[in-house]
């Protein structure tokens, strides 16, 4: 008789539960080992914490980009239909590009991913490749802007604010304060309006090229499914909802914090309007509509 055959169906039991948890305690272990080992355990953290900030303030999913884009941006000369350009540099010397379509006065601005934890930098991307590919779509007299990466540190690391964990969304020199309030969005972000009004790079760079003396800018970003307006853009914002799925928010019900933002500097100091789109995804299809509204309009 072997030595299994003698134990009772209880005890064989028992020792194969022992085996079984000594087997589980025994990968557990290595597991952790190997993470701490490589130093994973406090990124796979950190990563998760990461994410749920991401959806909260943003929405845009999944980890960074790869370093080149998805879109290739379209080369040409100033008189062509379509240039690319530099307006600056980002903290860590990134560049922030711009495509230029079409050539005249009416001059249409796209901002986006000035938030780099959002979905305007797929989105401005789709409808670069949109316009190239559709010229019929940019109206006579019309020139269309579209930075689609304001932010392009912050975009690398799907974070809200630049590499200084600056919002530049709040660092614009109007009404400019010392801290994000308590309620702001850039609060949970981890984020600050800078040392100074306009200290950041990325900021310099968009107040330099708005000098260009645009008709209206339309800054792009998320996550909300709605569209406001400040200055003189009532009307259009209202078209722009029409033409999609998404509601217009009236600005004296808005509660969002607006102190060093674009859109209070950009009427201020242009008497221009600025229409902010907060998209639902990242899909460029839900918004077409309203941005074509946007360059027609
Ligand atoms: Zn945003």
């Amino acid at each position: 008789m072997s030595f299994m055959t003698k134990l009772s169906n209880v005890a064989k039991r028992s020792l194969l539960k022992i085996l079984l948890l000594l087997v589980v305690l025994l990968l557990a272990s290595t597991t952790l080992l190997i993470m701490k080992g490589e130093g994973r355990l406090r990124t796979a953290l950190g990563l998760a914490a990461k994410t749920r900030v991401e959806r909260k303030q943003g929405g845009r999913r999944g980890q960074p980009k790869p370093k080149t884009p998805t879109t290739t941006t379209p080369k040409g000369n100033p008189d062509s239909f379509i240039e690319s350009f530099e307006i600056g540099k980002s903290v860590k010397g990134r560049s922030i590009k711009g495509v230029r379509f079409g050539r005249g006065g009416k001059k249409v601005l796209f901002l986006a991913a000035t938030h780099g934890d959002e979905y305007g930098g797929e989105v401005a991307d789709q409808f670069i490749d949109y316009l190239t590919r559709n010229r019929e779509a940019v109206p006579k007299n019309t020139e269309i802007h579209i930075i689609p990466r304001v932010n392009p540190d912050g975009w690398e690391d799907v974070r809200r604010g630049n590499a200084r964990k600056v919002d530049i969304n709040r660092n614009f020199p109007v009404d400019w304060q010392p801290q994000v309030g308590l309620n702001d969005d850039s609060a949970y972000g981890g984020c600050t309006p800078g040392p100074r009004p306009g200290s950041e790079p990325e900021t310099q760079a968009l107040m330099k090229l708005l000098k260009k003396r645009f008709t209206r800018v339309i800054s792009i970003h998320s996550l909300g499914g709605i569209i406001d307006y400040d200055g003189p853009g009532e009307e259009l914002a209202l078209e722009m909802a029409r033409a999609s799925p998404y509601y217009l928010v009236d600005p004296t019900d808005y509660s969002g914090n607006s102190s060093g933002s674009l859109g209070r500097y950009v009427p201020k100091t242009y008497k221009i309007p600025v229409i902010t789109i907060e998209l639902e995804s990242d899909r460029l299809d839900r918004v077409l509509d309203a941005l074509l509204v946007a360059i027609r309009f």
